[in-house]
């Protein structure tokens, strides 16, 4: 299947369709956990209570991010060409929605991708779990070898594996998980160049 006959597509959020922000390092730092630790696993096992204040710090951190958001290099060209080959678009993120939608409509793309469309940690599993790209998969009534994850992590394209969906690898110069990958692209302007 080339990827210009892909009719649906879910992307990653943070260093996709943006200029990646985060500074996990620090983040860890600040909520006391471990430098080889996973954020939202760790959170997870917490007490509640040390859980709920870490999550909360957590989302007001992100959301000074989510304001202050760029569009990465031709992402909102791509997801303009998208949307207007009548394709489906949703977002799965390990981000909060809330914040993915505010991050969208800092750079211009909130009237793409409508807000049940949108899934962050609160909605499904955080990736690498496919439980997110399955649910969208059933929302959009396909099969999920019908869908293409789009990021720039191993975590996505992980996911999209797990899920039986396509995967496309972008912002990074090199594919250090060739194995994980059915489309590479340097930046969002080069994928938009594959569709044809
Ligand atoms: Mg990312």
């Amino acid at each position: 299947m080339s990827l210009g006959a892909i009719r649906h597509w879910v992307f990653d959020m943070d260093g996709t369709l943006t200029v990646a922000v985060h500074d996990f390092a620090a983040i860890r730092e600040a909520l006391g956990i471990p430098p080889e630790h996973d954020i939202l696993t760790h959170l997870a096992a917490l007490p509640v209570e040390e859980a709920t204040v870490k999550h909360a710090w957590l989302l007001e951190h992100e959301r000074d991010l989510a304001i202050a958001s760029r569009p990465a290099a031709g992402a909102v060209e791509l997801v303009r060409e998208l949307a207007g080959r009548g394709c489906q678009l949703g977002i799965l993120t390990r981000n909060a929605r809330e914040l993915a939608h505010v991050t969208l409509e800092a750079i211009g793309l909130a009237d793409c991708f409508p807000v049940e469309h949108i899934l962050g940690r609160d909605e499904a599993a955080p990736k690498p779990n496919p439980d997110g790209l399955l649910k969208i998969a059933r929302a959009w009534d396909v099969a999920p070898s019908e869908l293409v994850m789009v990021g720039d992590y191993r975590f996505d394209l992980d996911c999209g594996r797990a899920a039986g969906a396509r995967t496309v690898l972008v912002n990074l110069p090199d594919n250090p998980w060739p194995e994980l990958v059915d489309w590479h692209a340097a930046d969002c302007h080069a994928l938009r160049g594959l569709l044809g």
